[in-house]
């Protein structure tokens, strides 16, 4: 009897008692995250330190018995040649227009190690000749000849070339880091050519390499300058405290993913001083100059001096761009594209995110396109805003998934600004004018039919996790996302739980496609990515492809 009562009652209480709310994995704490990001950078340091080891030894071996071979057994001058043997490659690897990076298309970023793995084999070298000269063969019983009046300051530049190129100097000092490595090494390679006339033949092509690389750099510019017919005028909007929008026309297309070197020279201290920042947007199809857009992150160098050269929130200057630089990933070649970025990694998720948006409209792969983006602030959306809905509001393709994910990782009141126009540009799109209703709540207040859920399961096709946009109107209208890009976006407090977006999106793709993960942030987030990347792949049927940028060599 008791049975089909509690049939009857059991369903009815399910009803009316609101079940628990799901169990959401938690992102592991930050002190784990920063632990575990720690240990993959000692791991790389290790890498680095064992490929520095090999090649010391080997080269430094090979060069002493080649010695005992001829007859005696020297590790001074054996020691001097692998160190003036290195010229070449350490030039020669670290231009941007290096010969490698032509033949093979590796990046120049990408292959930066090895320009400091040659330079750490030189320097020892170099150290175990001087030494070898001193202690084995009795510098002091020798005159004071030429080849050490030019040996102490070739040895010194050396010196202060390694010193000064310790990671925590490139970082913390980038400006030190690169005018001693200018003045260093030019100081170090005309000393060695006068300091070893036998051995020039090492020296020649280094600085052939470095002309070389400088002469291409010069020829970039000089092309920019030629065909916009004086220096182009880069446009400079202050979005936030720290965010800077700049755009430049350019006369050349660039790929998405890829990065040029900008110089505003009435500007910066130095009037040659360049910055690399990555294109945020693409290149528009027709032809002609193309606006490249670029989004900074204000620092204590250049980007603050640009900041403080601003009259009001906008302003114009000469400037100079020499680029495109870097490694494109060709987007195409994925059925599923996620894209994750922290902070102003945004720039490179979102030329890519907007590039296969394109790919996507004509017909190409990738179908499914997922853009998150862990920011401190949502006001920080209003930087991306505008390229998001020029880019959504024509596409007319219905087969493509799109779906655009906002992690608010800070989200105290005290963050957003109370008035929604402070330190921003009044003329971004969508903004009401005073006692006028916002076009944009409208469209909102439409989409939504009055209601909150009807947003939340809006166009974004992508199945949703659950969580609804928490936003009020007046939040989404500080966002500045206007009605294509809002009618896909889902915001979240919270930084975003990588691993079970990559589940997701791995779930989306029907009979074993390829899923393409872009990641651009802090090393936490990109060390979170690959994780998530292992951890989901052996799960899947789905092929995986994983790459990271990041915005240091
Ligand atoms: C390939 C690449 C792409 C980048 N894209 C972007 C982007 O799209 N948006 C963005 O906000 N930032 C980007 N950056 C970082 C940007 O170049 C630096 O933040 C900027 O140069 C800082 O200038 P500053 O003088 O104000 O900084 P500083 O206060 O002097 O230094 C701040 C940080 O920037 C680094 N830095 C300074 N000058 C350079 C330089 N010439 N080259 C490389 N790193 C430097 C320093 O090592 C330090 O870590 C990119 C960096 C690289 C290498």
């Amino acid at each position: 009897m008791i049975q089909p009562l509690l049939s009857v009652v059991v369903p009815l209480l399910e009803d009316t008692i609101p079940s628990p709310p799901p169990d959401r994995p938690r992102p592991p704490p930050e002190w784990k995250r920063i632990r575990k990001a720690r240990r993959h950078a000692a791991m790389r340091y290790y890498c680095e330190l064992f490929l520095v080891t090999a090649y010391t030894a080997g080269t430094f071996a090979l060069s002493i018995f080649g010695s005992y071979f001829a007859g005696v057994l020297d590790y001074a001058n054996p020691t001097g040649m692998v160190a003036v043997a290195q010229l070449p490659l350490i030039v020669g690897l670290v231009g941007r227009n290096n010969v490698l990076s032509m033949l093979t298309g590796a990046s120049y970023d990408h292959i930066n190690y090895l320009h400091r793995t040659s330079g750490r084999v030189c320097f020892f070298g170099a150290l175990a000749h001087t030494f070898g000269w001193w202690l084995d063969r009795g510098l002091g019983r020798h005159a004071w000849t030429w080849r050490i009046y030019t040996a102490i300051p070739a040895m010194a530049g050396l010196t202060a070339l390694t010193l000064f190129s310790f990671r925590i100097i490139r970082n913390r000092y980038h400006q030190l880091f690169r005018d001693v490595h200018i003045i260093a090494a030019l100081m170090f390679l005309i000393m060695t050519y006068f300091h070893t006339p036998e051995y020039r033949v090492w020296v020649w092509p280094a600085l052939l390499l470095w002309s070389l690389d400088r002469a291409v750099g010069l020829a970039r510019m000089l092309y920019v300058y030629v065909r916009s017919r004086g220096s182009p005028t880069a446009t400079v909007e202050l979005l936030d405290a720290d965010v800077l929008r700049v755009s430049v026309p350019v006369p050349f297309k660039w790929k998405a993913g890829t990065h040029a070197y900008l110089s505003v020279p009435g500007v910066s201290t130095i009037p040659w001083e360049q910055h690399p920042f990555t294109f945020a947007n693409i290149p528009s199809p027709t032809p002609g100059p193309s606006p490249a857009v670029f989004l900074m992150r204000v620092h204590g160098g250049f980007t603050h001096q640009l900041r403080n050269a601003l009259d009001s929130t906008i302003s114009q200057f000469p400037a100079t761009v020499e680029g495109p630089y870097g490694e494109p990933v060709d987007v195409r070649h994925y059925d599923s594209l996620l894209c994750i970025a922290g902070g102003s990694g945004i720039t490179l998720c979102l030329s890519h995110f907007l590039d296969a948006l394109a790919q996507a409209d004509r017909g190409r792969a990738p179908t499914s396109l997922r853009l998150a983006w862990n920011t401190r602030k949502l006001a920080h959306v209003r930087t991306i805003a505008p390229l998001l809905e020029t880019a959504l509001e024509n596409i007319a393709n219905p087969d493509v998934r799109i779906r655009i994910d906002i992690h608010v990782t800070r989200s105290h009141a005290s963050d957003e600004p109370t008035d929604p126009n402070v330190g921003f540009d009044s003329t971004l799109p969508f903004e009401a004018k005073p006692g006028e209703a916002s076009p944009l709540l409208e469209h909102l207040r439409h989409l939504r039919g009055g209601s909150q859920s009807s947003y939340g399961s809006s166009r974004a096709s992508v199945s949703s996790d659950g969580d609804e946009p928490r936003l009020s109107e007046d939040e989404l209208f500080r966002s500045g996302l206007g009605p294509a890009a809002a009618a896909y976006a889902h915001v979240h407090f919270g930084r975003s739980l990588v691993t079970e977006m990559i589940r997701a999106e791995v779930s989306e793709i029907q009979g074993g496609g390829r899923l393409g993960v872009i990641v651009c942030g802090p090393p936490t987030l990109t060390l979170d990515a690959r994780c998530g990347v292992n951890t989901v792949m052996p799960e899947a049927g789905a092929e995986i492809n994983f790459h990271s940028g990041s915005f240091c060599f």
